[in-house]
């Protein structure tokens, strides 16, 4: 990778931090044990993992025993999920926002499909989502409700410690997708109503395939893979040792460096926001403060983020798209949609996210990049409305979608 190479995406991926690589590297060559074994080399692995725990158990403020290792932030999601939903079985509510990640809005569709009803709670313009509006739809059906920490794509958190109160006065499960939250702002589980919070390895400076569901300890659970007596009897199979040292690793790391990596993080975003927003049709999606200090939220008007984002990526700057490509259609973004800023912006959205590993001096070439990039796509592809019209057009109302 040239030393120039922009990696603007770290909400999609981090780069693995180089202490965890090492803290991991002997659980792949001699510490090769099953902690299952009861002889030494066993032991070691056993106390690798238990250590492991209280790592990441320590980042969220929860108890080593509240903390199960899953594959990934998806395990986390549906083993939350469809425990709690089998927990009462005679509840056919679920209730979730628009916004989520697909690792729960794919559930909630299996769950539609089989008889559940689902409601979705909208968020604002701003992408926040509101604790009456979530109070609105309990009823004495649900079963479950499940609302994201942070958004993946505009990085806009939500008020979890009033929703949770909201749900818990109706005494019923409450989950939350912290995937992009856990190790980017301070979270304690112990303070809040909370009973299943799922978090991701590789958000955070891990190897991807490793992640971990906080399941509070007053909380009553049904497992989702059964085998073994692996995590006290609460998921089958063999621990994946080294990825498990490393999730430790990447949790004590996170919660050493919290203050300064969201310092320096935010730094870098604003610079780039502060320069980015010059850019002639340019506009911020999402909420301008309540909001990951790592996440920035573009729309260009009149340009295309698939072409955007494929000349950027030759320019050296990884960044990723409001839109998914698939089977050569644009399908813009369900969480821009979901804020009902229209397809247009929808579909000219690009997400900046910024890491631990990225430095303040990228910034401003980075932007040139941008800005050029976006004048030569205007100048070969012009689309509709004249430049530099940002103001006017961001007062235009949104289409109604
Ligand atoms: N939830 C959110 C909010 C995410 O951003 C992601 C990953 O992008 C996931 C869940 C899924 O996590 P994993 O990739 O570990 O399955």
């Amino acid at each position: 990778m040239s030393p120039d190479f922009c990696y603007f995406d770290n909400n999609a991926t981090t780069q693995v931090d180089p202490e965890v690589v090492d803290a991991m590297l002997p659980f792949l060559r001699e510490q090769y044990g099953n902690p299952s074994s009861i002889y030494g080399l066993g032991k070691a692995a056993r106390k690798a993992v238990d250590h492991a725990r209280e790592q990441v158990a320590e980042l969220i403020g929860a108890s080593e025993e509240e903390i199960l290792f899953t594959s990934s932030g998806t395990e986390s999601n549906n083993t939350a999920l469809l425990s709690a939903i089998q927990l009462d079985p005679d509840r056919k509510h679920f209730v979730t926002s628009t916004i989520e990640h697909s690792a729960v809005l794919k559930p909630a569709e299996h769950l539609a499909r089989r008889g559940y009803a689902v409601s979705h709670v909208s968020p604002s313009r701003e992408g926040l989502l509101d604790a009456d509006a979530v109070a609105q739809e309990l009823t004495e059906e649900t079963a479950l409700v499940s609302m994201m920490w942070a958004n993946n794509e505009t990085g806009v958190l939500s008020p979890i410690s009033k929703i949770a109160d909201k749900v818990a006065e109706q005494g019923l499960f409450f989950h939350t997708d912290a995937v992009q939250a856990v190790g980017k702002i301070p979270i304690s589980v112990h303070d809040l109503p909370i009973h299943f919070l799922s978090l991701s390895g590789h958000k955070i400076y891990c190897p991807k395939g490793i992640g971990a569901l906080y399941i509070s300890s007053r909380t009553r659970f049904v497992p989702l893979l059964r085998g073994g007596a692996q995590e006290r009897e609460r998921r089958g199979g063999t621990e994946s040792v080294a990825l498990i040292v490393a999730f430790g690793k990447a949790c004590e790391i996170a919660r050493k460096r919290l203050e300064s990596d969201m310092l320096h993080i935010r730094q870098m975003r604003d610079a780039f926001e502060a320069l980015a927003l010059q850019i002639p049709g340019a506009q911020l999606n999402g909420h301008p403060t309540e909001r990951l200090a790592t996440t920035s939220n573009l729309s260009f008007d009149c340009v295309d983020s698939e072409p955007l984002l494929m000349l950027l990526d030759q320019a050296g700057i990884a960044c990723s798209a409001g839109s998914a490509c698939t089977t050569g259609s644009l399908h813009p973004s369900h969480v821009l949609m979901g804020m009902h800023l229209g397809a247009e912006r929808a579909r000219s959205a690009l997400r900046f996210s910024f890491g631990r590993f990225n430095r303040l001096d990228q910034i401003e070439p980075a932007v040139q990049t941008l800005r050029k990039t976006i004048e030569k796509i205007r100048s070969l592809h012009p689309r509709t409305a004249p430049l530099g019209a940002s103001p006017a057009l961001a007062a235009v109302p949104p289409r109604a979608e």
